[in-house]
């Protein structure tokens, strides 16, 4: 069958008597034709990228970071963090090659709903107030000298044209954020103003995008990470590249002759098998037509995607027999909830199909009371088998997706350097809440790596998990650009 041999994914064949719903099984299928055809074209999408700007789906940002660290970094440097539903902080004292890490200290804020649509000025005051809080606390391991200005590396999570390592310009926002304000402005700017507001002194050194804080982050303990990639609320990956493979690029002044390209793969779109499904979730969401690569394999959409095929099964195949949950009826996007009605957070349905999907047990009575309580269901075991293959097979092709994206990139740097890539260790560093507790995603993901790259090839590449990676890469980063030098 289309779904590679595996009999799971048929079960939306058998349950839906709907033609629509036989063709979303088979659209959304990734044999590994496909998934072949997917790597290649992210690798031409890339090299057009970095041909010229608006060249391709894909940006290829650059992020002005040439050098990246090389232990010898020391002194007390900070992160900021914000990307997601949190913003978090962090301090680290940087002791140098031998000491390294001497301490570090994080607090994690989460964001209020109202504050992601809120204005510019209330989200960076609301940060730069957190930041404050969290500045007067220093003491102990960490030490500034006297009369020096704190600085900071500031990870921002969304697509920024960087105009400098320390200077972007927000070029829209991601992930379900719809700040007004702040899309066209310099984000350096606009937090420079607001700590301002809040008398700390405090400095952004560097900005970067969490892919870029990651690898960062993973190149400060190994010298062969080569790749970043986020696999959380939302999706990226950057990578190191050479600076004369960037024909954009007119003057390059890196004296290292490498640069960290952050991709922005989630905009990625050529040849990805879609449904139905996700169309209609793609034009119902704040960003139509946007981050279609994003909305097939990232954590904020996965639930939906599967809160949409049980509604439709339970429409049309009487999944739930006569009971058509109302609650499965209301959106997530519309900042309303997905999956639920209890809860009118935009927080996704994302961990509870990874739940059902741990449940191993002969009943499968997890899975049955994540239903009821989602949705007030009572299910039978049968229609819990079905549940859990559409979560599978929902996971699977964002997994599998997620993986030929990897090989894409990996493709084009070997095809520019000819062995350093294939022909000796190289990391990619993996970070994000999808990727580090969804087991299953995690599996089909290396898998469909090794698939693509054969045995001989995929001996040599490691996919490696960079826990809060991008935290500790920021304030590296921030210390390789010091205004005080290092
Ligand atoms: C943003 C990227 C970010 C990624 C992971 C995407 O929505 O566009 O800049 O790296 O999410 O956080
Ligand atoms: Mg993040």
């Amino acid at each position: 069958t289309a779904w590679g041999g595996d009999d799971r994914p048929i079960i939306i064949h058998h349950i839906v008597s709907s033609p629509d719903s036989h063709q979303a099984a088979e659209d959304c299928a990734t044999p590994l034709p496909v998934l072949r055809h997917v790597a290649d074209a992210m690798a031409a999408d890339m090299r057009a990228g970095l041909e010229a700007d608006g060249g391709s789906d894909l940006k290829m940002i650059l992020s002005y970071v040439d050098a990246l660290p090389t232990g010898n970094e020391k002194g007390l440097f900070y992160a900021l963090d914000l990307g997601g539903t949190n913003f978090r902080v962090l301090r680290v004292q940087l002791g140098g090659k031998d000491e390294r890490v001497v301490a570090t200290e994080f607090e994690q804020v989460s964001i209020p709903q109202e504050l992601m649509f809120g204005t510019s000025e209330e989200l960076f005051d609301f940060i730069a107030s957190g930041l404050a809080k969290f500045a007067q606390k220093e003491g102990g391991k960490f030490n500034l000298p006297q009369g020096r200005t704190r600085e900071l590396g500031f990870t921002f999570s969304f697509p920024v044209k960087q105009t400098s390592i320390d200077s972007g310009i927000l070029i829209k926002w991601t992930k379900g954020f719809a700040v007004s304000g702040t899309a066209g402005k310099d984000v350096v700017v606009c937090l420079n103003e607001a700590m301002k507001r809040q008398e700390l002194n405090m400095r952004v050194s560097a900005l970067v995008n969490d892919t870029v804080g990651t690898l960062a982050g993973a190149r400060y303990w190994d010298d062969d990470v080569m790749v970043a990639v986020i696999l959380g609320t939302g999706t990226n990956a950057c990578y190191v590249e050479r600076v004369d493979a960037i024909p954009k690029l007119h003057s390059p002044n890196s004296t290292s002759g490498r640069t960290i390209v952050n991709t922005e793969w989630g905009a990625f779109s050529s040849g990805l098998p879609l449904t139905e499904f996700d169309r209609e979730m793609d034009a119902e969401s704040i960003n139509p037509g946007e981050q279609i690569f994003e909305k097939t394999i990232s954590g904020m959409y996965l639930g939906e995607i599967v809160r949409r095929v049980l509604i439709r099964m339970a429409e049309d195949a009487r999944l739930f027999g006569d009971c058509v949950p109302k609650s499965f009826k209301c959106h997530f996007l519309s900042g309303i909830n997905c999956f639920c009605s209890k809860r009118q957070s935009i927080d996704n349905r994302t961990p509870d199909i990874c739940a059902m999907q741990q449940d191993t047990s002969r009943d499968s009575e997890e899975v049955g009371s994540i239903l009821y309580n989602l949705a007030g269901v009572n299910s039978n075991l049968s229609a819990r088998k079905i549940v859990i293959g559409v979560c599978d097979a929902i996971a699977r092709r964002g997994g599998q997706l997620a993986g030929a994206g990897i090989v894409g990139i990996l493709q084009k740097m070997e095809e520019d350097s000819k062995g350093l890539i294939f022909g000796k260790r190289t990391v990619v560093a993996m970070d994000g809440g999808l990727y580090e507790h969804y087991p299953q995603y995690r599996r089909y993901l290396q898998d469909a790596v090794t698939e693509l790259l054969g045995p001989e090839v995929s001996k040599n590449i490691v996919i490696e998990h960079s826990k809060d990676g991008s935290g500790i890469g920021a304030a590296l980063l921030a210390a390789t650009n010091s205004m005080y030098g290092h």
